[in-house]
C-alpha cells in the first residue's frame, strides 16, 4: 500500500475563554506528548465527539490502547463554550399528517439524541456529578412574539401526535419560571437535559486512566497511513495506531476530509456579571431556547457569588474557522439589546464574559461520519447541536470500529453522505444571505 500523508492546513484557534471555564478553577493541562508512542487508536479533538468515542471504547474493550489528543486545553473549544443544551426532541418535526418516512426521520434524530443524554446520565450516576454538571432538567422554549406563540402551539401538536409528553405554559406561568414578563409564552420539554459544558469535558477528560492517556496542546500537525498502520505527527511526538479517529469537528476539512462539503458557522454568547439572586423573581435556575430556530437562547445559573444570565444569539459564516475581535463586538452589542428586551427592568446589569466558537454544518444536515481512508474514520459535523449529534457520532465511531451493533449504528449507517456545496463564491454569499434571512424572521425571538 502506498503511505498517503494528510497535513493539517490550518489549526484551530478558539479565542477568548468562554465564560463557563472562567467560572471554574484554571485548569492544570495534561503533559503534551513529547515522544513516540504506539497504541491500538487514537483520537485526535478532545470535544463532545472524541470523548465519547473514548469513553465508549472503553467500555466495550477495555483493553484497547487509546490517546486522546488536542491542540488546545480541554473545555476551551466549542465543546467547552456552547449553552449547554443537550436536546432530545428536533426543533423542526414535519407538520400534517406524518408520511412514514418523515415519521421515521424524526424517530430517529430522537433516538440519536437520547443515546447521547443517556450516556452522560450514565456518567453522572456512576461518577457522582452534580446537578452544576449535568442536571435532567428539561428545558423552556419561549416566545417573545405572537408569531413565536403560535409556533408553540403548533409545535405542541407535532409532539403530541409523536407521543412526546410537553407542557405550554401561559404568559404567566413562563414569568413565573423566568422573573420576567417579556415572553408571551412557554413549552416545557422534560427530556432534554442542562449541562455547565466546560466542567462536564473537563470531568469527562480527569477520568481517563490507562490505557487511556489525554494529551493536550498537543495538534496532529499530519496523519501518515501505510500498510503497517497509521502516524499522526504532533510537534514534539507521534503516535502509531491501526485506527485513527478524527474528532476535529469543522477541522476535518483542515486535513482535507469533507471538502467543499462542510460550512463553518459560528455563534456568540454573553454571560453578566452575578447579581443578588433577590433581584430577579422566578426559578434560580432554568433554560431556554428560542420559539424560531435563529434566535436567542437565554439560561439562568445559580452560583455562590450569585446568579447570572446567558444570551446566546448571532450567526456568522467564517469559512477560514476563526472570527476576529470585530465579530465578537458585534454581537455582544446585539446581546446587550436582546439581554434589554427580555429584561428591561435589569437592562444595567453587565455582561463580564463574551465569546465565539465554532460549529460545522453540512447542507442536508446528516454528519461527515464513517472511514474516509485505510484506518482514519470521522466523527465530524456536528449540524450545530454537537451536545447530542456530536456525542452520538462519537460513541457511533467507537462502536464502528469494534465492531459492536446497536440501533445507533444502524440510523448512521443509513445517514445520506453529505451533499457538496455550490462553489466557493456562492456558497459564501449563499450562506450569509441565508443566515441574514433566517436572523431576520426570528426577528424578537
Ligand atoms: C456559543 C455556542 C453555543 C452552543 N450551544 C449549543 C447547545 O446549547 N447545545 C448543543 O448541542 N450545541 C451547542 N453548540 C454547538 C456545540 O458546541 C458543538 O456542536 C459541539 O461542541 C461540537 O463538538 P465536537 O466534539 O464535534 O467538536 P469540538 O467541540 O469543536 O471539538 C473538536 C476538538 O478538536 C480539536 N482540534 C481541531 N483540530 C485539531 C488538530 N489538528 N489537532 C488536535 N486537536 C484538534 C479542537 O481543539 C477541539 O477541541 C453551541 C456552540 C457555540 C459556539
Amino acid at each position: 500500500m502506498n503511505t498517503k500523508t494528510f497535513r493539517a492546513r490550518r489549526l484551530p484557534a478558539h479565542g477568548p475563554l468562554p465564560g463557563w471555564a472562567a467560572l471554574l478553577p484554571s485548569r492544570t493541562p495534561t503533559p503534551q506528548l513529547d515522544q513516540a508512542i504506539s497504541v491500538d487508536v487514537i483520537i485526535i479533538g478532545a470535544g463532545f465527539a472524541g470523548l465519547a468515542a473514548a469513553t465508549r471504547l472503553a467500555q466495550l474493550d477495555p483493553k484497547l490502547s487509546v490517546a486522546v489528543i488536542d491542540a488546545d486545553v480541554v473545555g476551551n473549544g466549542a465543546s467547552g463554550r456552547n449553552s449547554g443544551f443537550l436536546i432530545d426532541l428536533p426543533h423542526d418535526i414535519a407538520s400534517g399528517n406524518f408520511g412514514v418516512d418523515t415519521a421515521a426521520k424524526s424517530r430517529n434524530e430522537i433516538a440519536v439524541a437520547r443515546t447521547a443524554i443517556q450516556h452522560y446520565a450514565r456518567l453522572a450516576a456512576e461518577n457522582g456529578w452534580d446537578k452544576e454538571v449535568f442536571d435532567p432538567s428539561g428545558k423552556y422554549s419561549v416566545a417573545m412574539t405572537d408569531a413565536g406563540a403560535e409556533h408553540l402551539t403548533a409545535y405542541s401538536g407535532k409532539l403530541n401526535a409523536l407521543g412526546e409528553p410537553h407542557q405550554l405554559l401561559s404568559a404567566a406561568e413562563i414569568g413565573d419560571v423566568t422573573g420576567t414578563r417579556s415572553f408571551k409564552s412557554g413549552l416545557f420539554t422534560p427530556g432534554a437535559a442542562i449541562v455547565q459544558p466546560a466542567a462536564l469535558v473537563r470531568a469527562i477528560a480527569d477520568h481517563f486512566q490507562e490505557p487511556i492517556r489525554l494529551f493536550e496542546r498537543t495538534p496532529a500537525m499530519s496523519i501518515e497511513t501505510s500498510s503497517g498502520g497509521c502516524t499522526v505527527k504532533t510537534p514534539k511526538g507521534e503516535v502509531r495506531a491501526a485506527k485513527v479517529i478524527l474528532a476535529t469537528n469543522g477541522h476535518a476539512e483542515s486535513f482535507g476530509f469533507g471538502s467543499g462539503e462542510l460550512l463553518h458557522i459560528f455563534t456568540y454568547a454573553s454571560l453578566t456579571e452575578p447579581f443578588d439572586p433577590s433581584a430577579l423573581r422566578g426559578h434560580r435556575k432554568w433554560a431556554a431556547t428560542p420559539a424560531a430556530p435563529m434566535g436567542t437562547t437565554v439560561r439562568r445559573i445559580n452560583g455562590t457569588d450569585g446568579d447570572r444570565i446567558l444570551i446566546r444569539s448571532r450567526y456568522t459564516y467564517n469559512p477560514k474557522i476563526e472570527v476576529g475581535a470585530g465579530s465578537i463586538k458585534s454581537a455582544s452589542n446585539l446581546h446587550d439589546r436582546k439581554f434589554a428586551d427580555r429584561f428591561p427592568d435589569h437592562r444595567d446589569l453587565k455582561m463580564q464574559y463574551r465569546w465565539a466558537g465554532a460549529m460545522a454544518l453540512t447542507w442536508n444536515t446528516v454528519p461527515l461520519f464513517g472511514q474516509v481512508e485505510k484506518g482514519i474514520f470521522v466523527a465530524c459535523a456536528c449540524n450545530g447541536i454537537g451536545g447530542t449529534k456530536s456525542t452520538a457520532a462519537g460513541i457511533a465511531t467507537a462502536e464502528l470500529i469494534v465492531g459492536h451493533r446497536s440501533q445507533l449504528g444502524e440510523i448512521f449507517k443509513a445517514f445520506d453522505k453529505p451533499q457538496t456545496l455550490p462553489p466557493s463564491p456562492l456558497t459564501g454569499v449563499g450562506a450569509r444571505l441565508n443566515l441574514a434571512y433566517r436572523e431576520w424572521r426570528a426577528g424578537r425571538e
